[in-house]
């Protein structure tokens, strides 16, 4: 599928690049054909519009510029044509001026009143041959002449060079249009790559659940007349795995929907120091339970813009790691408060700590550091994953500070609503102002 994927995106870039070279090379041709007839043109319908024929003679240009391409003709009533004046008295002047200091045998370019003119002299060894013009010659009307050889040649040339350019860029095109698309390809295969290990992570914390469900019932078939006390075990174990797996499902669902962009958060001025208590509260009986001790810091009413149930969600995420990773007689600390324009909650505890190179995969999906520890206690490896998609999603960060055998810390900022006149602010940070 990705080797399809890459060849339509070389197709795709190169018939891209292809468009951009042929509309670029059309318009270089556009503008280096207007340019070179534009001045042409313009000197044609000068001469053409202010040619004038009187008392049998050209009147003169007021302000002649010598064209030696252009040639003005003059049409008879009866078809005929004649070339007035090849050269008129004043053009001659010019041209006595411009070629004065030219040698024989000489090719030079001279510059005469703002024109470039490109002239050569040649020894002449013919006899001399004088032109006598008609006479009783109704003019009808007048024909211009330049020659543009070399500017059709130059086009031509042009024309040659860009379509011979774009059939050898051809290879360099692809070439290109290819490594632009294995580029583009890096991230659409780590996507891909990420999917297939979900699928098959997922497929994995399914099977053993599922297993665990069906062994249980199986056993219990076995002996059908077996009373549910005596079973009860086995049903507890189907309870638990059942338990697991709606977990799982539940965790997975929320992933998959934070992934298609569909799980929106109701987002409302929500008292963050409220929830931190409301969460807190619930695991007071862990606390009982495991023998770890509780501290709690949590500065009065505490705004942030959020979804009370994902923050909810969040913290109970956070607190249920630190309980399942502190052995009993351990601590765990929780603190909410305001710092540096930031709302912030802290989640510590003095459990067993993260291997330094587990820190930074531990929000991936599926990661566990204690596989066996984890799933004893009921980790699916998904709550960091959704703990981080739930900060980000509030615009917040979250970040893990953790010395192995030491502890772990859990340091969660949210910004503030922009209108917070300091509700949960500390007296030290009222004073701050
Ligand atoms: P789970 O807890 O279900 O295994 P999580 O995504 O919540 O999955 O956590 C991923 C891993 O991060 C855990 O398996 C554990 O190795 C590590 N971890 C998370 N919180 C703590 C903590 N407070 N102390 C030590 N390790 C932790």
């Amino acid at each position: 599928m990705l080797q399809r994927t890459l060849t339509q995106l070389t197709i795709i870039n190169s018939f891209v690049f292809f468009i951009i070279y042929f509309l670029f090379t059309a318009i270089l041709y556009g503008y280096l054909s207007y340019r070179l007839f534009d001045r042409i043109d313009e000197a044609m319908r000068w001469h053409a519009s202010e040619f004038r024929f009187a008392n049998g003679q050209v009147v003169p240009l007021a302000n002649p510029i010598f064209d030696p391409r252009i040639f003005v003709l003059m049409r008879s009533t009866d078809g005929r044509t004649l070339n007035p004046v090849p050269f008129r008295e004043e053009e001659l002047k010019n041209i006595a001026e411009i070629t004065a200091a030219i040698e024989v045998g000489e090719l030079t370019t001279e510059e005469y009143e703002g024109h470039s003119y490109r002239m050569m002299s040649w020894p002449y060894t013919y006899q001399e041959n004088i032109y006598d013009p008609a006479t009783n010659f109704q003019i009808d009307s007048i024909i211009v002449i330049s020659i543009v050889d070399s500017e059709v040649q130059l086009l031509n040339n042009c024309l040659w060079l860009i379509v011979s350019g774009g059939v050898i860029s051809v290879f360099g095109i692809v070439l290109a249009g290819f490594l632009l698309a294995k580029r583009a390809m890096f991230p659409i295969q780590a996507a891909w790559e990420k999917q297939q290990q979900f699928v098959s992570d997922v497929s994995h914390e399914l099977r053993s659940p599922l297993t665990g469900i069906y062994s249980n019932a199986e056993l219990m078939l076995r002996y059908p007349d077996r009373s549910i006390r005596e079973e009860c075990h086995r049903i507890n174990a189907i309870m638990q795995e059942s338990k697991r797996m709606t977990k799982l499902i539940a965790s997975l669902l929320t992933l998959a929907r934070s992934d298609s962009g569909k799980s929106d958060l109701s987002l409302g001025v929500i008292n963050l120091s409220a929830v931190v208590h409301e969460v807190v509260s619930h695991f007071e009986v862990f606390k009982e339970l495991n023998d770890i001790s509780l501290a709690v810091t949590i500065a009065p009413a505490v705004e942030i813009i959020g979804d009370k149930d994902r923050l909810h969600q969040l913290l109970v995420i956070l607190l249920d790691n630190a309980f399942k990773f502190t052995p009993a007689g351990g601590q765990v600390a929780v603190a909410c408060h305001i710092a540096k324009k930031n709302a912030i909650v802290s989640v510590s505890d003095t459990g067993v700590g993260i291997v330094p190179e587990n820190v930074p995969r531990i929000f991936d999906r599926f990661f566990r550091g204690d596989k066996s520890r984890s799933r004893n206690a009921g980790g699916t490896g998904l709550g960091l994953a959704i703990a981080q998609w739930i900060v980000e999603k509030h615009g917040g960060r979250i970040d893990v500070k953790s010395s192995l055998g030491k502890g772990t810390n859990f340091i969660v900022s949210f910004p503030l609503p922009k209108k917070t006149a300091g509700p949960g602010r500390t007296e030290t940070d009222k004073k701050r102002g």
